[in-house]
């Protein structure tokens, strides 16, 4: 009887969604309603360990209260200035961000997509600036299987057919190349060449891991062909993969970084696209903006939120405890499971033809009380809030554990 009425209160709330809600997803049926730490609750009370983390956007855990008290505080202050004025809480946040990352200058935007086109705009007119590339003729290198967001122009060169069917046409400019292939960039450069934008771990694609070497080998190639080296570090950054970028794996540095998801705290979106002052200098004054972007309720939230990375160590954490976790997951059983990869808290397990379609694993996980999500037909991403315990990941690995096991059964 009690689990007839959970299912009842639980499909209220998704009928209603599906109703007034454009079916652009396919949510895993748990209503959430309360979330704290690695930890979230549905509408019936039931818990949850949450190993998404909403795709690397809470990176610090749900409701940090050191997150949470910064906004606070923002709101009994000023939230929203635009920047036709200054605003006490950017600077210092800018400054923050360039410390953490590296970088010498940063533009403000909101969501991860509005960072990628500062990132893709920025390189065009520096193009056109600095490299003297003749107008309207730059050319942009992207990577296959690559996933930057949902703009017309990004969806323009997904190659995922999903993403981009029914949208065209896609904005001209832009020339795809194989991942993990620097031997394809060295080919695919032409004297139009701006800029080359690449995940340095492939996410949504399945937490694809190029080969060592990879970053080191298109970063020379892009100096070499004086190209711009666009980094998007919105699903790897802020520690998620055991350092604070995925690109300091390979000691390199990109010449534009974007970044986005945890650096909103799992607040609020909050994002940004970093470079040299020289670069971000080509936008000047009237030639890019966003009404949110920078605005100070955003800034206290994002400078607390690289507070709480830097004073919880989470970056080694993210390493030693992905590590762990990664040695777990190879023990599960090859019969069913063909690949476990990923760096740091950023994980993914695929199955092969014998274990068939993951939705059906990710199901049984939930059951037990763990959210996953599935990418693509045949892989699970893991990367629960860094925030996570050694004991957290035994109790999360015997779901994942248990969980196979069941549906192995039924093979
Ligand atoms: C999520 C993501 C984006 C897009 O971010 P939004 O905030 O959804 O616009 C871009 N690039 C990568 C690598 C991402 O994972």
């Amino acid at each position: 009887m009690e689990s007839a009425k959970e299912l009842t209160k639980s499909q209220e709330y998704i009928d209603r969604e599906k109703e007034w809600t454009s079916p652009n997803y396919t949510p895993i049926p748990a209503v959430l309603s309360k979330g704290e730490g690695i930890w979230v609750w549905d509408v019936d009370g039931k818990k949850y360990l949450d190993c998404l983390s909403s795709y690397s956007a809470v990176n610090q855990g749900h409701r940090h209260p050191k997150i949470i008290q910064a906004a606070k505080d923002q709101m009994d202050r000023i939230t929203l200035t635009s920047r036709a004025f200054f605003n006490d809480q950017l600077g210092s946040f800018m400054q923050k961000l360039c410390e953490y990352s590296g970088m010498e200058m940063a533009c403000p935007m909101n969501t991860g997509a509005e960072a990628v086109e500062t990132g893709l705009k920025t390189a065009r007119r520096w193009g056109y600036y600095h490299k003297k590339v003749e107008e309207n003729k730059a050319e942009i290198i992207v990577a296959a299987e690559n996933f930057h967001g949902r703009t017309i122009t990004i969806v323009g060169f997904s190659t995922d057919p999903d993403t981009h069917g029914g949208f065209g046409p896609a904005t001209p400019g832009f020339k795809i190349i194989p991942f993990g292939d620097a031997q394809a960039l060295k080919e695919a450069i032409t004297p139009n060449t701006v800029a080359f934008m690449v995940e340095p771990i492939q996410g949504e694609a399945g937490v694809i891991v190029p080969p060592e070497g990879y970053l080191k080998e298109i970063r020379q190639i892009c100096t070499d062909n004086n190209v711009l080296l666009i980094l998007d570090e919105i699903q790897t950054g802020f520690a998620r993969t055991g350092k604070r970028f995925a690109f300091e794996h390979e000691n390199v540095k990109p010449d534009i970084l974007l970044v986005g998801k945890a650096l909103g705290g799992g607040l609020f979106p909050v994002s940004a696209a970093l470079g040299s002052k020289e670069i971000m200098n080509v936008l000047s004054s009237g030639s890019h903006g966003s009404t949110f972007g920078g605005n100070p309720l955003g800034c206290a939230i994002g400078a607390a939120a690289i507070d709480v990375l830097l004073e919880e160590n989470l970056a080694e954490k993210s390493g030693e405890l992905g590590e762990y976790f990664k040695e777990k997951l190879e023990t599960l059983p090859k019969d069913v499971v063909m690949d476990v990869r990923g760096k740091g808290l950023l994980l993914a397990i695929q199955f092969n033809d014998r274990g068939g379609a993951a939705k059906k694993y990710v199901l049984a996980m939930k059951e037990r009380g763990l959210l996953a999500k599935q990418t693509h037909v045949h892989t699970i991403r893991f990367a629960p809030p860094l925030v996570i315990t050694k004991e957290e990941i035994d109790y999360a690995f015997g779901i994942i554990q248990e969980a196979i096991e069941e549906v192995r059964a039924t093979l």
